[in-house]
């Protein structure tokens, strides 16, 4: 029984079934496996051509061997093989050898075998899958990308012909030299066609009219970046993708226009993938600018969507999201943002500035640095990062200890392909829970094979909705399917049918962020367009509903955009591939404009948006200015929608009672005042620090009055605070060239204006301030106390340790 054990391209197909791309097989032939179906014209010109009574002879054909056999005896050479289609595929079985006698024989009991098992069909499609087509390529399918640039879909009478009668010679469709002998066998097939009566004379003589196939053309490249990837990963030789073939085609002219745009500040690579939320299906894959690149040195070969690169900022509203859900934090709580040195670093906002205090959710959509921070130490870094890993993250996989805090700020990497998955499993999650849907396995990362393989079944739900679109006929009967509960069941059964991913991805599970913790960091990336911090924004002012977030990791190496709609993750890269980085790379000026060119394609109408999540969720009674659950001295309070585990958050700590003389201007205390002439008012304060930076942003923010003169100061409220050095902190100091310690400059806020400090450093008084309270201060290596105390004998010290360095 003949078999073929010849190697196979890989050959990567839509959903749709266009063929994205190919790669040549081991041998560097191009063959593709065996199609499902072969064209009708084809068939009917090889049976014609190579073995009219192929449907009826065993396998042999007696009569076509006793003729070949007499004209060769009279010829005195080998003039025609008389070999039947099935012999053919027998001889293309044992290498295509050179035609012998008793290869000959050989050939015959192999066919008759042939014919025994296998049908007609089957026999015609191994023939036509290993005809060789001249150069490096094999098969009718590669023979028709190859010559004449389109599937075997929709080939013309003269196409069938030609590729017909080329297995039998196929050195003549070198261009040129043999053009004419090729056209006589062409045309002399057509002509028996319409002689047979298989076609009409006008078909006939329109079909020779065509001109013969010129130079083999390239295969198609839709997806080049995929089509590497599956063929390094799949184990499938043809791979029929989940991707649509029209938004592919779109999306990489997008990236391919923007990287162009980056071209200038020598910035030379850019990805994007689109992935459907319902499914996880990836519907559009750049893995990078396809712009040629005459000098071979910008990578653009490099698939940047698998890549681990520094994540920026683009793994807060991960952070958010998980305080959310375990109840540490209320969606709005008041979140420090002064200067901090945390473990030895001492991060900074983009713009550096200071707002003393920011709700939690403005904080995310600002992607304030000093907030994140404060917000991993809640949470705690081993957390988080056990919450990435079951999110589905792969290359956290260092210890807690080796990332530290900087993890929230771009310690790690990430790869877009991880965090478009993560992003649109958040996504998933909420929809589905808001259907009623929800299922264990809605958390997972991109599915990119899917496992329809059979012609029939090719056009994929995606395609249909995707032309719906654009036809208002099928006005949004099922335009919507992706929102109601039916079109979700059927894409999840969809999905748990599909392979789901390329053998080198991990797994995700599920990390336990409940729907409303979803939901409420939604909310808040629904805020980012906010003209404080995120200059340009207002480029982005006509965009469709999106919650999107930027990253720049560190140098300005990487730019990331990652956009959630109901029914799509879109997410953006941009930078170099060897990790140059480069001055005025940012995510919201070099990859932001990419992630909303992309989301107009997919949402042309303006989309529905998330509702909020009915379980789960709890209306609590809040602080007005805190955000903290409302305590007993909170005068202004709002009802909040918050997670449930928010019941568990702390009271707000910033409201006091305070006591006030009759005129409110000065505060008393029991000591001198009596009982009936003092008026009780809560009073909102900050820690000195926070309120420092916080009344510069907050002109309502009123500061705690002075105690009534001849009063004293019952110390209840802490009048000042180190904003620099922080506590216990181990603080690297340079050397000048002289060898000795530079200075250090210790700071401290104090709540009333004209407060005097006098600094003393290890006991030693060393000078004062006043206003402005910042001095500088030579030490030397080791531990040391640095004390400062006010006018009116408040005293505060702070411990830290001083090592020289050069
Ligand atoms: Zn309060």
């Amino acid at each position: 029984m003949p078999t073929f054990r010849t190697p196979l391209s890989t050959v990567v197909e839509a959903a749709d079934g266009t063929l994205l791309g190919a790669r040549v097989a081991a041998d560097g032939q191009w063959r593709f496996p065996p199609p499902d179906s072969l064209p009708d014209k084809y068939v009917t010109c090889l049976i014609n051509y190579e073995d009219r009574f192929f449907r009826w002879h065993p396998g042999v054909n007696p009569v076509a061997v006793v003729k070949a056999l007499t004209d060769n005896i009279r010829a005195g050479e080998t003039v025609r093989g008389g070999s039947t289609i099935t012999m053919q595929v027998a001889r293309l079985a044992r290498g295509n050898p050179d035609r012998t006698y008793g290869g000959k024989i050989i050939e015959i009991f192999s066919a008759l075998k042939l014919e025994l098992f296998r049908s007609k069909k089957a026999i015609l499609t191994l023939y036509a899958a290993n005809a060789p087509f001249g150069g490096n390529t094999v098969g009718i399918e590669a023979a028709a990308w190859r010559y004449t640039g389109r599937g075997t879909d929709d080939m013309t009478w003269a196409e069938a012909a030609t590729l017909s009668v080329l297995p039998n010679a196929p050195s003549l469709i070198y261009p040129g030299r043999n053009s004419d002998q090729l056209r006589v066998k062409r045309d002399r097939l057509l002509m028996a066609l319409a002689e047979r009566g298989l076609m009409d004379s006008l078909t006939c003589s329109l079909a020779m009219s065509e001109p013969l196939p010129g130079a083999a053309m390239h295969m198609p490249s839709l997806a080049p970046h995929l089509t590497s990837r599956l063929w390094m990963t799949s184990s499938e030789k043809r791979v029929r993708t989940t991707v649509d073939p029209l938004l592919q085609h779109a999306v990489s002219e997008l990236v391919n226009s923007h990287q162009l745009s980056l071209e200038g500040n020598q910035i030379h690579n850019a990805a994007a993938i689109v992935i459907e939320v319902a499914s996880g299906h990836v519907l559009a894959y750049a893995g990078n600018s396809t712009l040629s690149d005459t000098t071979g040195r910008h990578g653009r070969d490099v698939d940047m969507i698998t890549a681990p690169r520094s994540t920026g900022s683009i793994m807060k509203p991960f952070l958010y999201a998980g305080l959310l859900s375990s109840g540490v934090m209320l969606p709005n709580a008041l979140i420090a943002d002064i200067p901090t040195r945390f473990q030895g670093f001492r991060p900074e906002n983009s713009d550096f500035t200071y707002s003393g205090a920011v709700p939690a959710g403005d904080a995310l959509a600002r992607s304030l640095n000093i907030p994140a921070v404060h917000m991993l130490r809640m949470l705690e870094e081993e957390r988080f990062l056990s919450q990435l890993r079951r999110m589905g993250f792969t290359t956290f996989d260092k210890p807690a200890s080796y990332y530290g805090l900087s993890l929230i700020l771009g310690g790690g990497e990430a790869s877009l392909w991880e965090l478009a998955g993560a992003y649109a499993s958040m996504a998933r999650v909420l929809n589905n829970s808001l259907d009623g849907t929800a299922a264990a396995d809605d958390w997972h990362m991109p599915v990119i094979q899917s496992a329809v393989l059979s012609p029939q079944s090719s056009v994929s739900s995606l395609w249909i909705r995707h032309r719906r679109r654009h036809n208002p006929d099928h006005e949004g009967r099922r335009d919507s399917n992706l929102q109601s509960p039916i079109g979700n069941r059927q894409s999840k059964i969809e999905n748990r049918n599909s392979s789901v991913l390329p053998n080198n991805v991990s797994q995700a599970t599920d990390p336990s962020l409940t729907p409303a913790s979803i939901w409420l960091t939604y909310e808040a990336l629904r805020r980012v367009n906010r003209p404080e911090t995120e200059t340009g924004w207002q480029y982005f002012g006509g965009a469709p509903e999106v919650a999107w977030k930027t990253g720049t990791s560190y140098g300005f190496r990487d730019a990331w955009a990652i956009g959630t709609t109901p029914a799509y993750v879109v997410a953006v890269w941009a930078g170099n591939a060897d990790g140059e980085g480069r001055p005025g790379l940012s995510g919201i000026t070099s990859a932001a404009p990419l992630l909303f060119d992309i989301i107009r394609l997919l949402q042309p109408a303006s989309g529905s948006w998330f509702s909020r999540p009915e379980e789960g969720m709890t209306l609590v009674e809040v602080c007005s200015s805190s955000g903290f659950r409302a305590g007993p001295d909170c005068p202004d309070r709002r009802e909040e929608w918050v997670p449930e585990a928010g019941l568990r958050s702390g009271a707000c700590p910033y409201h006091i009672t305070i006591n006030l003389d009759p005129t409110e201007k000065y505060r008393v205390s029991i000591a001198c005042a009596p009982p009936g002439e003092m008026v009780s008012r809560p009073w909102f304060v900050l820690p000195p620090a926070m309120e420092y930076y916080y009344r510069m942003r907050n002109p309502s923010y009123h500061t705690l009055p002075p105690f009534l003169p001849g009063c004293a100061d019952d110390m209840k409220v802490q009048s000042m605070e180190f904003i620099y050095p922080p506590r216990d902190a181990r603080i690297f100091i340079p050397r000048n060239l002289q060898g000795k310690l530079m200075s250090m400059l210790p700071e401290i806020a104090h709540r009333r204006r004209n407060a005097v400090i006098y600094w003393h450093l290890d006991n030693s008084y060393i000078g004062m301030t006043k206003y402005s309270h910042q001095t500088e201060l030579q030490v030397g290596e080791g531990e040391h106390i640095i004390t400062a105390v006010d006018d009116k004998g408040v005293t505060v010290s702070r411990k830290f340790y001083c090592i020289g360095t050069f």
